[in-house]
């Protein structure tokens, strides 16, 4: 049983210590906390966050805490272990690692210079993780490294829903596995990890653009096939037709689609080896149950992938067109790029606050499961003493300080969510005793002071049962 459901249902109980007051209290059924989106309140005067930077409340944490932990969870069954690089890099990284012509470098880093070096925020993990992986020769010490992350990415973006200045991903990267069942399984793996985490109809997206020389003859093709209607294009798509055709297939803009409709399709032109790849991952798929779909257009923004690329979308009606939830790709040359030697790589990445507004789970709302609460000066110095005995056994546990009525006390323990509340008062004090109440049980007993930690200990292990009571 889960601890959440002390907390999720109806909560009413006796409240005076001999009876006196009678109480319901109503426990709120958590609404689910989405990320913070920007507030606009407060005075002129008051400094607030940056915009598309935003906080995460504590009560918005639970949910975040979740998502990372069943992703820590799926990656480390694979085999990944978890890569921390730093929130700064140099900017030629980037520009090297993701592309000059890409939007990322073009037009959402936050660079600045420092004593004459140019730095930039992290606007992606790839990047970063690559270097690392050269600067430390890892390809020396192991033939697949298998790597994941979490943490904060920064992109000077047009906030919306979904999409942010600051915003945190996770991810993993696999380096040294040149095979489509390297993909597939990354694939299939990520899709048992939206199931987890309460996002129950993912898609998966699948394309192919073929390594160096397939590339290169289908950029050819589109170039040939966009120059005789280049002046319909949008001016970013004319602009893209010179430095990046690929990116034309893309475009948001309507008319460049109705282009783009009847554009040569990559997979025509992929080489003998790139369709052998692409077959393959297709076959392990099949073979992994996992459903797909073939998107030709799928080529994504940066300009390291090559062969495999993926997007999982989902969620549709909650995220409009920020829909897509993770993606992924194959760059097996990224790593001679950054002066390594020739390792191929495969790697995706997500937006947690995406899954978050996503995603169906809830957390259980409970701050802490032991609420003690002294009454009068003369408790007090034996309700620290009694919560510090009962943290030490590890159960958590906060003593209401405030010197509040006994009314006070309990509803914060309805607020913290604690399963019991321990009332210390004068008299339980001369009779060495502590008044237990279970407050999902709405039971309440008298427990002698040496054996208070044990019978605590005993019914916070305990299920909650009261919704197994007969009708
Ligand atoms: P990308 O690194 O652009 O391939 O993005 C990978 C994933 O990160 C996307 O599918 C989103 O889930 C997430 N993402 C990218 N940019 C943003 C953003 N500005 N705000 C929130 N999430 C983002």
């Amino acid at each position: 049983m889960d601890r959440a459901t002390y907390n999720n249902g109806r909560a009413a109980y006796n409240t005076g210590t001999a009876g006196r007051l009678r109480l319901t209290l109503h426990a709120k059924r958590g609404d689910k906390p989405l990320v913070s989106e920007p507030r606009r309140e407060g005075s002129p005067n008051s400094v607030r966050a940056v915009k598309g930077m935003n906080d995460v409340l504590p009560s918005e944490v639970g949910r975040w805490h979740r998502i990372e932990a069943a992703f820590r969870r799926a990656m480390e069954w694979l085999g990944y272990r978890e890569v921390r690089t730093p929130y700064v890099e140099p900017t030629p990284l980037f520009v090297r690692a993701i592309g000059e012509t890409t939007d990322v470098v073009e037009k959402e880093m936050y660079s600045f210079s420092h004593h004459d070096e140019p730095l930039t925020l992290r606007p992606e993990g790839t990047a970063g993780i690559a270097r690392a992986y050269v600067e430390h020769k890892i390809y020396n010490e192991e033939p697949i490294t298998r790597w994941y992350y979490l943490g904060p990415m920064f992109r000077a973006e047009r906030p919306q829903r979904g999409r942010y200045r600051q915003f945190s991903q996770l991810g993993a990267e696999c380096f040294g596995d040149a095979g489509p069942g390297c993909d597939a399984e990354m694939i299939d793996s990520l899709v048992d990890f939206l199931r987890d985490i309460g996002i129950a109809s993912p898609e998966v997206f699948i394309n192919s653009i073929g390594s160096g020389d397939t590339r290169a003859r289908y950029k050819q093709a589109l170039v040939a096939k966009f120059v005789p209607v280049k002046d319909k294009l949008s001016a970013e798509s004319q602009r893209r037709l010179v430095t990046n055709p690929l990116r034309i297939l893309d475009s948001k803009n309507p008319v460049d689609r109705e282009l783009v409709q009847d554009a040569p399709k990559v997979l025509d032109f992929l080489s003998d080896e790139d369709r052998a790849h692409w077959d393959a991952l297709r076959r392990h798929l099949d073979a992994l149950g996992t459903p797909y779909q073939i998107d030709t257009r799928l080529v994504r923004g940066l300009d390291y992938y090559g062969r495999t690329l993926f997007e999982i979308k989902g969620a549709y009606d909650k995220l409009g067109a920020g829909s897509t939830l993770i993606g992924g790709g194959r760059y097996d040359s990224m790593i001679t790029e950054l002066g390594g030697p020739q390792v191929p790589a495969i790697g995706f990445a997500a937006g947690i606050e995406r899954l978050l507004i996503a995603s169906e789970i809830q957390v259980p709302t409970s701050v802490v499961d032991v609420l003690v609460a002294p009454i009068g000066e003369e408790a007090f110095n034996a309700a620290l003493v009694l919560g510090r005995d009962i943290r030490r056994v590890g159960i958590r546990c906060e003593v209401d300080t405030r010197k509040a009525s006994i009314k006070a006390l309990l509803r914060r323990a309805n607020t913290l969510g604690a399963r019991i509340a321990l009332i210390v008062g004068e008299r339980e004090l001369r009779d060495g005793v502590v008044e237990m109440k279970d407050l999902a049980e709405h039971m309440q007993e008298r427990v002698a002071r040496a054996d208070i930690v044990t019978r605590v200990a005993t019914h916070v292990a305990m299920p909650f049962v009261a919704h197994k009571r007969a009708p």
